[in-house]
């Protein structure tokens, strides 16, 4: 059987690690990325001798990561190393107050109630509301694939039907965290969770409190060398399972036919593929790369 072609569009986070699912998979896989780097948005820069992470700070699930060492039968410690934060970050307000996150949420109510006097028991009853929506959430959306039929016939997801009203999405973030504070410091606080994916908290669902579960209960994490650590120890990983990076290679098309993707295009070149993967932000994908068939852009309903 002739080996299958992978084609990747990007080499974001994402893109690298479809590229080593793929080449755990035995497809012979090659990455094209438009910059002269690995990691997209997750990237670095140097100044006066010093380097700089750019973009996420904060490493949440770093199961994750390990997982891919893991499928390709490596042992993620030989590749990478990161420590647990006792204090996720800090929050400094105009009026002079600080606040120490606290990844322990035990601690991280008592440091509200004692800098800004919000109860403890509100601090609680909030972090158990967002635990609630992430147990109802998480599996459907997080750990399977919504284009699945088997991800709509499990009991998981009947479940998760039944307490749909749970999940307070006919309210907006902002609505719901000021209806758990007193304080305006600490609704503020919450509302600035919706931005991790650049939402709206004063338009977009108060489903997104579901986020500060993960920094409150999974905890926040640091890798050893900073957060591009990650990108350099996952290309070392694809790499050596044979994964080919091009870099300053923007593509210009993806070639379909009968709706199907068959190949990419940069400049005059057109590689064919058995499976090919945009990496790049979707809108993008559709209003770029499929610019000549219109009618499969997603559309709002
Ligand atoms: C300022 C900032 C702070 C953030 N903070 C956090 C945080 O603390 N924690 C966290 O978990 N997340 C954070 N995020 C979000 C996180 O960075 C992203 O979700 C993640 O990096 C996205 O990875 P990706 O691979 O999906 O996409 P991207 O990183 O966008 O990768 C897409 C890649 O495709 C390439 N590309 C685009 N067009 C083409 C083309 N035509 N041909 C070839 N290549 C192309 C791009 O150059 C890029 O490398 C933050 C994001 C930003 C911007």
């Amino acid at each position: 059987m002739p080996v299958k072609k992978a084609l990747i569009i990007g080499a974001g986070i994402a893109g690298i690690a479809t590229a080593i699912r793929l080449a755990v998979k035995g497809y012979q896989v090659n990455v094209f990325e438009a910059n002269s780097y690995p990691g997209g948005k997750l990237s670095e820069f140097e100044q006066e001798g010093f380097r700089f992470d750019a973009g996420p700070s904060l490493f949440t699930m770093p199961q994750y990561v390990d997982e891919l060492f893991r499928l390709a039968g490596k042992n993620p410690a030989e590749f990478s190393s990161y420590q647990k934060l006792d204090v996720v970050c800090r929050y400094f307000y105009e009026d002079g107050t600080r606040l120490n996150a606290y990844a322990d949420p035990e601690k991280f109510a008592a440091e509200i109630n004692q800098q800004t006097g919000e109860p403890e028991a509100s601090v609680k009853k909030y972090l158990k509301n967002s635990s609630n929506i992430y147990s109802i959430t998480s599996h459907v959306f997080l750990e399977q694939s919504l284009h699945r039929l088997k991800t709509y016939l499990n009991w998981g997801t009947v479940q998760s039907v039944f307490r749909f009203p749970q999940i307070d999405a006919f309210r907006s973030v902002h609505k719901a965290n000021e209806s758990f504070f007193k304080d305006e410091r600490i609704t503020q606080l919450y509302d600035r969770y919706a931005t991790y994916n650049g939402s709206n908290p004063y338009s977009a669902p108060a489903t997104l409190n579901v986020i500060p579960h993960l920094e409150q209960h999974y905890g926040a994490y640091f890798p050893e060398g900073g957060m591009y650590s990650i990108v350099t120890s996952l290309v070392k990983l694809a790499e050596s399972l044979g994964v080919v990076f091009h870099y300053n290679s923007p593509v210009d098309e993806i070639i379909l036919e009968k709706q199907t993707a068959k190949a990419i295009r940069i400049k005059d070149d057109v590689m064919l593929g058995d499976v090919i993967v945009s990496n790049m932000d979707v809108w993008f994908t559709y209003h770029r790369l499929l610019k000549d068939h219109p009618r499969l852009f997603p559309k709002k309903s």
